[in-house]
């Protein structure tokens, strides 16, 4: 009975964290007609989305993106400092109070730029149009991460007249930033690196995964918003095999660099990689248990238990098992160049690896290396980060939960870990406390845009992130 029933528990109920996740390191600009067909009245918000969208900001080029924001945020009475201004890159800060007041600051953080829109020819308005039709908005970077920017900043912006009147306990800061989709290095990196101290941040609610439906099967139409509380951390390495020998295609050999690379490769993807429930993992599971019937739920509130049965299992849904182990993928090979007759002297293979925020980089390079120990290969790190502590569920997790309550009648709210890498990972690891998630509900087909064709964000999604952002400011503002 647990065996028929927990492929379609661990498929439905374990997936939503991913849907959000998406490709990265896309290079290519797209220059698209800026032709705007508008329609009805709009609010402030959804004008001012539209037009960010139309300053089009590939990773890269968020100068211009950055510099419209930057002064819309300084016509509506908010302290302007920018940390950098550079031809590839923009990052500053937008707030209630100049930074030189030192208040504790309430960040939200949002990137600037944006992925590829690839071929303009398959959207329904051109990607950098920024469409106002059938009441979306429209474009690339509709919601990924512009829409999200404009939700935070419509958000701060009713505080700005009691901040002038009132001397209010914090700070509250827009944080935009750029190279998000490309890893980091040219925004959070270097703001976390060099202008901490400016930013005094007392909490950081930043990007994550959004609501979702469909996680109980109970209760379908209950909505699940996972906060991401920690997340898993990039881990890229090679093999690299450097075997000496006669060079010549035509010479019988045993070993060489290729064939080792090619054979401790496949001793990688052969071993089953072990299945970790961190006590974050087990509580979501619970949480989602216990809005279930039955034996789902009943698996669901004791997965401790259970997970000594259904371990095989989850390691075969690729989806889950992104959440319970770390997952490798050999993302290239190469060997050095020559002619066809030439055997390469030395050969690489890429692997990109995630890691659980439990597993150090030593532990798994340790894990790998016995695997490898019979091949004549070595291990070269290319990029790696230090595991970040998750942020705890106390104050300021609590008052994101209860501002998302409000707004959402019935929503089930959990601590999760992100799959993904993103710019929260940069705060986590200076101690600050990080929260990850669009307090918006997406359906599947917005979802399924978002770095893809036609990214398009409800405007009634837009009105209601922007009230949640404003009660979770409204509710931290007014403690003490
Ligand atoms: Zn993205």
């Amino acid at each position: 009975m647990i065996n028929r029933t927990l492929p379609i528990v661990a498929l439905t109920i374990l997936t939503f964290p991913f849907l959000l996740l998406a490709g990265h390191n896309r290079q290519n600009t797209i220059h698209a007609d800026p032709e705007i067909p508008k329609e009805g009245d709009h609010s402030q918000a959804v004008l001012f989305l539209s037009e960010y969208v139309q300053h089009e900001s590939v990773s890269g080029n968020e100068r211009n993106a950055g510099k419209f924001l930057k002064a819309f945020c300084k016509s509506k009475g908010l302290h302007v400092e920018v940390f950098t201004d550079e031809i590839d890159s923009y990052n500053f800060a937008a707030s209630l109070y100049p930074l030189s007041a030192r208040k504790p600051n309430i960040i939200l953080l949002s990137h600037i730029d944006v992925v590829p829109a690839d071929d303009p020819s398959l959207w329904t308005y051109p990607p950098f149009s920024g469409t106002i039709a059938d009441g979306k908005v429209w474009g690339r970077g509709s919601f990924d991460n512009k829409g999200v920017a404009t939700m935070q900043l419509f958000s701060i912006l009713e505080f700005v007249e009691k901040a002038s009147r009132k001397d209010l306990p914090y700070n509250v800061t827009l944080l935009s930033v750029s190279g998000e989709e490309t890893g980091g290095e040219k925004g959070a990196e270097v703001v976390v690196e060099n202008f901490l101290d400016k930013l005094n941040p007392l909490v950081v609610y930043g990007g994550g995964g959004a609501g979702v439906t469909g996680i109980s099967q109970a209760y379908s139409e209950l909505p699940f918003f996972g906060i991401s509380i920690s997340q898993k951390r990039i881990l890229w390495w090679q093999l690299k095999a450097d075997v000496p020998n006669p060079g010549h295609g035509s010479v019988p050999m045993d070993s060489y660099a290729t064939f080792e690379v090619i054979r401790a490769a496949k001793a990688i993807k052969a071993h089953r990689p072990a299945l970790h429930f961190s006590d974050q993992t087990i509580e979501m599971l619970r949480t989602i248990g216990s809005h279930e019937r039955g034996l789902r739920g009943f698996v669901l509130r004791n997965i401790g238990f259970f997970r000594y049965f259904v371990g095989n299992m989850l390691r075969q849904e690729p989806l889950v098992a992104a959440l319970l182990t770390n997952t490798t993928n050999l993302t290239g090979l190469s060997s050095t160049p020559g002619a066809f007759n030439q055997v390469a002297p030395e050969a690489f293979a890429r692997f990109d690896s995630r890691l659980l925020p439990e597993i150090s980089n030593e532990q798994f390079l340790e894990r790998i290396q016995k695997k490898v120990k019979d091949f004549k290969v070595e291990i070269e790190i290319i990029r790696q980060f230090p595991t970040s502590p998750a942020s705890e569920t106390g104050t300021y997790y609590r008052a994101f939960e209860e501002a998302i309550l409000r707004s959402f009648d019935e929503a089930v709210v959990s601590p999760i870990m992100f799959v993904a890498h993103n710019d929260n990972h940069y705060f986590r690891l200076k101690g600050v406390p990080t929260y990850g998630l669009v307090p918006v509900i997406l359906e599947e087909e917005i979802l399924g845009s978002i770095h893809n064709v036609d990214e398009r964000f409800p405007i009634a999604g837009l009105k209601k992130g922007i009230k949640v952002y404003a009660d979770l400011l409204q509710s931290l503002l007014t403690k003490k």
